[in-house]
């Protein structure tokens, strides 16, 4: 199929071309010509299909069909709401791509940066706004923006929408469109938020589901390693340098976290930048330049600051920590493998990180193959969460002091710095003194209480059915829920959704061969890590 067959403006056709595309991707085939007839859709489709041109050239080609008459003020008639402003930038890009020498005005609104251009671009007249809510819900606020004659309302990526807290202002920001407007949503998953406001916002919607979540992208090589915390940066340098690693964008949990592998790789001699919340626009705007044009080719982002960043031809991803959620896996690797590109993606494990590798597998139905290297795991024994939460007020705190701020030393820890030891709870006096109507009841309350305690310490959380040895499982795969509405287009594997089956060729890492991981629990002090860091 062409795009010659989607009934698209020879214009629209020429800059399409001029793009590179040859062909429409599978969600461009099935939204296009919905969007074009005026339907509402809601779109199941994780990043890098094509989701941006699939709702784009057909609201392009309404503007350019009824275009705004001679002396007419420009009006706001197409609103596209999207959650971060690298995604904002990227879809106006791709609507100035796409709409080149037409008569249509995008305009850019996100937050984070002064408001004057924005407010001047808008002044100027715009007819299709690309917004975050934040900024957007600002300027409406400040009667810089009126949605009185929006014909076409886009949420973009909704379930992120919904992560960052966005879907308030995303409710009070739709309250104001008319009554009438065709409205596209679009999310790769559909948590019972994201469906609630579906059904909300969309007239009895055509759903077109393309390659579903929990089916990561084909061309993708998937891997993992089994890697202590405090050796993930040797590994990490390691395999950037050994593989064929053109560009990588490698994912932390936490933006300190983001800002210290920059430093670790840098003293082995790795150039890198991070994309974080806490840098300026202007920082991640160089960070995201630098990246792009091959200056530098790793990358460290944070999940919310990578979101919809697209680099043609990244060639690598490292989820260096595990995600929280395991939608984020697949958000994370649709970074490679783009429109019908192959790509790599490597994800790192410590003992702490089992569960979300384990809820990883079950979203994706399979389990990433196990590679080896001269780091294997030899931490098996989760970290306490108790110690854990002192390590954590223990960097804070010498981050502060390296600050120059004198931070009063967190409550939990001694002035040396160690986690304070458990203080002895108090006599329970009152509670030997039995009640009288239930004596047995009372009296057996304190020993159970004092005898719980030390057994909860001594044994930390343990993890379910651990993949280590046999009695590992796979688990069922999930799918998402769709709401119910006009007619389901699936297009997936083989024209169908199929339930993603568990990989038959999992093995057991112990029957594998991984030595190390059977081992008797060996323990050391996390809050140094093993090589006497913090
Ligand atoms: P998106 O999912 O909209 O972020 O698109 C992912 C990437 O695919 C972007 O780099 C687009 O430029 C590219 N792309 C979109 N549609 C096509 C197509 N039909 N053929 C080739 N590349 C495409």
């Amino acid at each position: 199929m062409s795009f010659e067959t989607l009934n698209l403006l020879p214009a629209i056709l020429k800059n399409v071309h001029a793009a590179g595309y040859e062909t429409p991707t599978p969600i461009q085939r099935a939204t296009i010509p919905l969007v074009a007839a005026g339907k509402d859709v809601l779109g199941c489709a994780q990043t890098g299909t094509g989701k941006t041109a699939a709702f784009a050239l057909p609201m392009i080609q309404q503007m350019v069909n009824k275009p705004v008459r001679g002396n007419q003020p420009r009006v706001i008639r197409q609103l596209i709401l999207t959650p971060t402003r690298e995604l904002a930038l990227q879809i106006y890009d791709n609507f100035v791509l796409y709409g080149k020498n037409l008569p249509t005005v995008p305009c850019v609104i996100f937050g984070g940066v002064n408001q004057q251009s924005q407010v001047d671009a808008l002044h100027r007249g715009a007819d299709t706004v690309i917004a975050c809510p934040g900024r957007l819900w600002d300027l409406m606020n400040q009667g810089y923006v009126r949605l009185d004659w929006v014909e076409t309302f886009v949420l973009d990526e909704a379930d992120r929408m919904l992560d960052m807290g966005f879907i308030h202002d995303v409710r009070r920001i739709a309250s104001k469109l008319p009554q009438k407007h065709q409205t596209l949503l679009f999310s790769a998953t559909m948590p019972p938020e994201v469906e609630k406001l579906a059904l909300d916002l969309l007239h009895n919607p055509e759903t077109v589901k393309v390659d579903p979540v929990s089916s990561t992208v084909k061309k993708i090589d998937q891997s993992l390693y089994y890697v202590d915390k405090a050796n993930k940066k040797h590994l990490l340098a390691h395999l950037l340098r050994e593989q064929d690693v053109e560009s990588a964008l490698v994912f932390s949990r936490t933006k300190h976290g983001a800002d210290r592998i920059v430093r670790e790789l840098k003293r082995e001699g790795i150039d890198s930048v991070a994309i974080h919340g806490d840098k300026s626009q202007n920082q991640r705007v160089n960070a995201l330049n630098r990246f792009k044009s091959g200056e530098c080719r790793v990358l460290i982002a944070t999940d919310i600051a990578a979101r919809g960043i697209d680099i043609a031809g990244l060639s690598h991803v490292f989820n260096y920590d595990m995600p929280m959620e395991p939608e984020a896996y697949v958000h994370r690797i649709g970074r490679t493998g783009r429109a019908g590109r192959d790509g790599t993606a490597i994800s790192f494990c410590c003992i702490d990180e089992v569960k979300q590798l384990e809820q990883v597998e079950k979203l994706i139905g399979k389990r990433l193959p196990v590679k080896e290297s001269e780091w294997p795991m030899e931490v098996t024994t989760p970290t306490d969460p108790k110690e854990k939460e002192a390590a954590r007020q223990l960097a804070k705190a010498a981050r502060l002091a390296k600050l120059g701020r004198t931070a009063a030393l967190p409550k939990k820890l001694t002035a040396s710095g160690e986690p304070a030891p458990e203080r002895k709870p108090h006599k329970a006096a009152p509670a030997a003194k039995p009640a009288p109507e239930a004596p047995a009841k009372s009296a057996a309350k304190p020993a159970r209480a004092a005898s719980a305690k030390p057994a909860a310490k001594a044994a930390p959380a343990p993890i379910a059915k651990p993949r280590f040895g046999p009695g590992a499982e796979n688990r069922a795969p999930v799918r998402p829920a769709i709401p119910k509405g006009g007619q389901a287009i699936v297009i997936g594997k083989g024209g169908k959704m199929q339930p993603a089956t568990p990989a038959k060729s999992a093995k057991p890492a112990a029957a594998s061969g991984k030595a190390g991981l059977a081992k008797p629990v060996k323990r050391v002090n996390r809050a140094r890590g093993r090589n006497g860091e913090r």
